[in-house]
């Protein structure tokens, strides 16, 4: 590269946001896993290591819209691209981190039955003598009220693509939470990731473990400089409550930035 960064088009496949991984046509539209391997595939032919972050950032426009089901199969095409991207990297010189920015207000409720749906109803029925779906929201486009009563959903089918799940306050978008989200990490230095952490701590664990930044003083060891060739690649996803942290961990189309 002599010296210099080269700088690839940007891939746009949409005159805006990607359409959702379930309304994706295979032969035309890329999956998240599919960008994240191009993406590996063309950074790490650089010699001095790369930086990537694969964002899933549907997974919380889903939740916006109070979609359950939409929400977790993007969650799950994250999963993938995390999955593929583990497969194309070796943990002894690739630090992996996958985590969120934030919760959403979406939680399992109910105690369904092992075996119920988990886009499904309650066993339990409420004072009103009505169900209500497993998967709820704190606020959002699901508040349904009409006439002081909750909407009758023994006869909807609560497991599409479509669905809007109940929630309790009227929202027009279901909000961010604040609960904590989970943060995983494999690789070089990934111990750094364990515990419990403010989130502004992460870039500086990404930077000490990548030796790049003011503190390089562990940098000198000879196995300092292996961690530094390293690759540091990080997932985001904009996840949900206590599932959807844990689903999402995983992530979808990326931001891409070389470090030197
Ligand atoms: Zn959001």
């Amino acid at each position: 590269m002599n010296g210099h960064v080269s700088m690839s088009p940007p891939a746009l496949f949409e005159p805006g946001d990607l359409r959702f991984d379930v309304d994706r046509d295979p032969h035309m539209d890329p999956s998240i896993a599919e960008t994240t391997e191009k993406a590996i595939r063309i950074l790490s032919k650089n010699s001095k290591g790369f930086f990537l972050l694969v964002e899933g950032g549907r997974i919380d426009q889903a939740h916006h819209a109070g979609r359950g089901s939409m929400a977790l199969h993007e969650a799950v095409a994250l999963d993938h691209a995390v999955a593929k991207a583990l497969e194309l990297t070796n943990e002894k010189e690739t630090l992996t981190v996958v985590t969120a920015d934030h919760s959403h207000p979406f939680v399992i409720n109910g105690y369904p039955f092992r075996g119920n749906s988990i886009l499904g109803k309650s066993p339990l029925w409420a004072k009103d003598m009505l169900p209500f779906t497993t998967l709820m929201y704190g606020n959002g486009p699901g508040h349904k009220m009409v006439g002081g009563k909750r909407p009758d959903i023994r006869q909807v089918d609560t497991k599409t693509n479509g669905y809007v799940q109940l929630a309790a306050v009227p929202m027009e978008s279901d909000t961010h939470g604040g609960e904590d989200v989970v943060i995983l990490a494999r690789g070089p230095m990934a111990h750094l990731l364990q515990g419990v952490h403010e989130q502004s701590y992460i870039p500086h664990a990404m930077a000490y473990a990548a030796c790049v930044g003011a503190d390089r003083t562990h940098c000198a060891t000879k196995r300092a400089h292996a961690v530094a060739g390293a690759t540091l690649m990080a997932a985001f996803s904009k996840a949900a409550g206590p599932l959807g942290s844990t689903l999402a961990m995983l992530l979808s189309v990326a931001m891409v930035a070389i470090l030197n």
